[in-house]
């Protein structure tokens, strides 16, 4: 299935190493299998390599003969992938390796992400450190870990773990485009305290879902207008519990920071009385969904089951908490960059809500390339938090990157890419989190940096698929650059 796949692919090595290491389980925290092959495979090409204590790897390819003392480049890339699947499909990330087939002029998982962000980079960088007929300067490979779920592995490099004045990030998404920023970001987490009744009289348990939403990656989607299945779930809540006696149960949706919540779910208790009613505005908001999101979301549903009996339910004051809680945390673009075109500039993402005996507590996500307006927003977020009477824990947070328009290294890959494809490359920051950043400033900072990549559309959902033919574009354009510098 696989093999046939990528059967007739170019770069050929780029497309064995990307089967391999798809063979091999590598979500977020699970990379230690992967980083063993990448350890092992260095060794069987003659490389040195050094592992760090968090788990990153860094590969070492001397410079080909008589560039010696060219500068030397680091070349990075994120070993780690995001785990995500359609529902009804069977498949465990901690054992299973990722299926994926042809469609077109794509590659794509069988309804499970596919990982070419950033397994296209880490197959490339293998490729590349593997080929003995390039002509290059030294080269350090550097492996991170945990780039999803954390950016643990950028965070966690030490001064001195690599050496090069030349960075390039293989983990952008759309060939044809160096990117030279990024968004910092932090994550604010809180917890609103309920307090819960027993549940009497003749009462039935329903179970309320949001399905079909597109989802996608808080960094690369935001602006797409995308719904996100939290709100949805809120405000049809909120329709309830205008319309019926609704008792609430419990909240769950979204499962990361960074990806825009597809689905939700929400245990409510009502009258037995009031079963139908509860169906007839559940079909009214999903008609209400449709029409406000129309050709975005066409595949919104507001469903209704039977759901588990409840015993306890939250008292009327936390319902209501609760429910305004979550209706006023903002979520998408707050600004637009107005410096760099298309740029977003701020925004935040209402990411994950889940319900436990302490209460019901969310996590948002926020993003800016300025670090004043990354403090703004989180501030407004765990205002409404306070308001609400949440427990309010911001994350650390990490650096954004800093874009520098007289770079040598762009100036470079400039030229590179109009020679090699006759057109002039695009130039862009990125409003999703790079590792260059963060690397750039644990190890010091100056060293010049620039990151580009295939083509991968919808990445970090199950819909992610890689453009073939940019592979190719992209490792052609890599190897030019590494020839370049040196
Ligand atoms: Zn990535």
């Amino acid at each position: 299935m696989n093999e046939e796949a990528i059967q007739g692919l170019k770069p050929e090595r780029v497309w064995h190493f990307f089967r391999e290491i798809s063979a091999i389980p590598r979500g977020s925290k699970n990379e230690k299998a992967v980083l063993e092959y990448i350890k092992k495979t260095a060794t069987s090409m003659g490389l040195k390599s050094k592992q760090d204590k968090v788990g990153n790897v860094v590969v070492f390819k001397p410079a080909s003969l008589g560039k010696e003392g060219s500068p030397v480049v680091v070349l990075q890339v994120h070993t780690d992938m995001v785990c995500e699947k359609n529902r009804e499909v069977r498949h465990d990330f901690l054992k299973d390796g990722i299926k994926f087939h042809r469609e077109g002029d794509f590659l794509k998982a069988d309804g499970t992400t596919l990982g070419s962000d950033d397994g296209i980079g880490v197959a490339s960088l293998l490729s590349l450190l593997e080929d003995k007929s390039l002509v290059h300067g030294p080269i350090e490979g550097l492996f991170t870990i945990d780039e999803e779920t954390g950016l643990t592995g950028a965070n966690h490099v030490e001064p001195g773990f690599i050496t090069g004045s030349v960075m390039m990030n293989l983990d952008s998404e759309d060939e044809g485009v160096l990117y030279i920023g990024c968004a910092g970001g932090l994550d604010t987490t809180m917890t609103v305290p309920v307090k819960r009744k027993a549940v009497t009289g003749k009462v039935v348990s329903l179970k309320i879902m949001i399905r079909g939403l597109k989802g996608g990656h808080s960094g690369v989607d935001i602006h797409l207008g995308r719904a996100n299945a939290l709100k949805l779930m809120t405000r049809t809540l909120l329709e309830l519990d205008r319309k019926v006696k609704m008792k609430l149960v419990s909240l769950e949706g979204g499962s990361k920071h960074n990806a825009i919540p597809r689905e939700a779910e929400a245990t409510i208790v009502v009258p037995q009385a009031e079963e139908a009613k509860v169906t007839e505005v559940a079909a009214d908001c999903e008609k209400i969904f449709k029409n406000a999101f129309n050709s975005i979301e066409p595949d919104v549903k507001v469903v209704v089951e039977k759901g588990r009996k409840a015993k306890q339910a939250f008292d009327d004051k936390s319902k209501t908490a609760v429910l305004d809680f979550l209706n006023g945390i903002p979520h998408g673009v707050i600004r637009m960059s107005s410096d760099i075109p298309d740029l977003v500039e701020t925004s935040t993402n209402l990411a994950v809500m889940k319900t436990a005996a302490a209460g019901v507590t969310v996590v948002t996500s926020q993003r800016s390339s300025i670090e004043s307006e990354k403090e703004m927003i989180a501030s407004v977020v765990a205002s409404v938090g306070k308001l609400a009477g949440a427990k309010i824990k911001p994350s650390d947070g990490y650096p954004g990157w800093q874009p520098n328009v007289n770079s040598s290294v762009l100036a470079k890959a400039k030229d590179v890419y109009s020679t090699l494809y006759g057109k002039e490359p695009e130039v862009k920051a990125i409003h999703a989190g790079l590792e260059c950043g963060i690397i750039n400033d644990r190890v010091g900072g100056g060293v010049d940096t620039i990151s580009f990549g295939p083509t991968i559309i919808g990445p970090h959902s199950p819909d992610e698929r890689v453009d073939v033919g940019s592979v190719d574009k992209f490792y052609r354009f890599l190897i030019e650059m590494v020839k370049a510098v040196a």
